[in-house]
């Protein structure tokens, strides 16, 4: 008899869906069973990534989705509960890098723009997967910080308060909705090997980055997704308001 998988019957949201960190979580809560709402900014993305999932006999839906925009999350929730109709899962994934620049060059839009996707992004998604969890008995939110959300990287300040912000944030709605039964965790990687680091870095500047970690390498986005599916899990029914490195030894340092 076939083992049951340890997301049947879940429905997962994940936003970033199409890209690096978020395209593995989304695929890999599908391969345990999750029913996945597959979130990306990029329609195109959102749609490979669901062909995979159903191509490995899983299933879900896309839905086009701009974080920075209260009225796209409102959106994305209601697409995940007229299809399947509830909300167990949410990773709130979707993020930019930003500028480079000194705080006292920094640019203003460049600032708003990070703060917008990367904090704001996060606090529109709770607002609107909570009431949805509450109406489904319950739930597991993972939003996606960083290492930078406890330290700091010069040049990368808009990066570093938003990633710090979304810490302070999952710790408040944990402390809020503990009683009822949901649980919102923080996930911190350190350098991993997807888009958002190839598209502006040179093999170079990654092998320089990778020696930053004592394990010697960058992360792989499946090494994340593994953390955040665990958190999902009923395993961590007892985990919440926290925050977990997953950065190959960097804040240890
Ligand atoms: P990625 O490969 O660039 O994937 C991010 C995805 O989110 C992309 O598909 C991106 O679309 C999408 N996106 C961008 N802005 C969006 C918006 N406003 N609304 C919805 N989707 C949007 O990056 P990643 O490395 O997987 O990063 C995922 C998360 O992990 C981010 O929050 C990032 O800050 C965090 N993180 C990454 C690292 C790392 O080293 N890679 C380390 C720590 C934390 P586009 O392709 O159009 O940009």
């Amino acid at each position: 008899m076939e083992q049951m998988k340890q997301f049947e019957g879940k429905v997962a949201l994940v936003t970033g869906a199409g890209s690096g960190i978020g395209e593995a979580c989304a695929l890999a809560f599908a391969r345990e069973g999750a029913k996945v709402v597959v979130s990306d900014i990029v329609g195109e993305d959102a749609d490979r990534v669901l062909k995979a999932i159903e191509q490995a006999g899983g299933t879900g839906i896309e839905v086009r989705s701009d974080v920075s925009r209260a009225m796209d999350n409102e959106h994305q929730v209601k697409v995940a509960m007229e299809a399947f109709g509830r909300l167990d899962i949410a990773v709130n994934n979707a993020g930019i890098a930003g500028p480079a620049a000194l705080t006292g060059d920094y640019p203003l839009e460049g600032w708003e723009q990070v703060i917008n996707v990367n904090l704001n992004g996060v606090f529109y998604g709770m607002r609107y997967q909570i009431p949805a969890m509450l109406k489904s008995g319950g739930g597991s939110i993972i939003n996606m910080s960083s290492i930078l959300g406890q330290v700091s990287f010069a040049t990368a300040s808009a990066y570093v308060a938003a990633k710090h912000g979304v810490v302070g944030l999952s710790k408040n709605a944990a402390v809020e909705y503990a009683t009822q039964g949901i649980r919102v965790n923080s996930v911190g990687p350190a350098f991993i090997r997807t888009p958002l680091l190839t598209k502006n870095l040179s093999e170079e500047q990654l092998e320089g980055i990778a020696t930053m970690h004592p394990i010697g390498r960058l992360g792989t986005p499946e090494e994340v997704a593994e953390l955040v599916l665990w958190l999902a899990s009923d395993k961590a029914s007892f985990v919440t308001g926290a925050y977990y490195a997953v950065d190959g030894g960097y804040l240890a340092r």
